[in-house]
């Protein structure tokens, strides 16, 4: 499969296990939010797909159309950082002529870059970068000692995983969840889970 069809496979499978996890991103959102992530990310995925291009459009179009139905689909704070994130990974991918594990490190730096531009959060304030950031620096290090790709996809998607768990014991400083101060402590960060999941889509239709 070329690039393209990559790309379309990533979203429609991703769409698919937001829809699964819906009940459970929500859920996590009421402990320390306003339960509403997984309708959100739902909402925009599902939005997403009915506005997916043709399998010669270029994976980069297909990001691009993920990213313009999360920014006109999904409100707060999800919906304006995976949009922005999609849009940077879409321009990211422009550069690369193959959908390979450079080129996917370099969408997935970009949309990190998106997301801190527009959030400003760092690593450690529970947020969506607490599963990013450990997700590419796997990656990367992966990559660096000559894994495939699907074998370095699978070692970020654990490294995310370990992010995203990672964010239970924190205090959150960016987002509703930052209105509860200490008492945000506890509980699994929403946001971070939904990039655990992303992570694991991509490893998924890699192989
Ligand atoms: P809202 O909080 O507006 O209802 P969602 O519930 O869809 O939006 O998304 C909440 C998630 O967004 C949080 O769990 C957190 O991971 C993420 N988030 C919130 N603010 C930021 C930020 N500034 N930077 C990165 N991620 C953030
Ligand atoms: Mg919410
Ligand atoms: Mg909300």
């Amino acid at each position: 499969a070329g690039p393209t069809e990559a790309a379309l496979a990533f979203v429609r499978h991703y769409a698919e296990v937001v829809h699964e996890h819906k009940s459970e991103l929500t859920k996590l959102d009421s402990a320390i939010g306003d339960a509403d992530h997984g309708e959100n990310l739902d909402r925009g995925f599902q939005a997403a797909l009915t506005q997916l291009p043709d399998d010669d459009a270029g994976a980069d179009a297909v990001l691009k159309a993920v990213a313009m139905a999360l920014v006109s689909k999904v409100g707060g704070a999800a919906g304006p950082l995976y949009g922005t994130a999609f849009l940077r990974a879409s321009a990211a991918l422009g550069e690369h002529e193959q959908l390979d594990g450079p080129a996917v490190l370099a969408a997935l730096v970009a949309g990190e870059q998106g997301v801190i531009q527009r959030g400003k959060a760092e690593v450690g304030d529970k947020t969506i970068l607490d599963a990013w950031r450990p997700g590419i620096e796997a990656l990367e290090a992966a990559l660096d000692e000559g894994a495939s790709c699907p074998d370095a996809l699978d070692r970020a998607a654990e490294a995310a995983e370990a992010g995203m768990a990672d964010t239970i014991p924190l205090v959150a400083r960016k987002g509703r969840a930052s209105y509860l101060g200490e008492r945000s402590a506890g509980h699994q960060d929403p946001g971070a889970t939904s990039t655990a999941l992303l992570f694991r889509a991509l490893a998924d239709t890699a192989r």
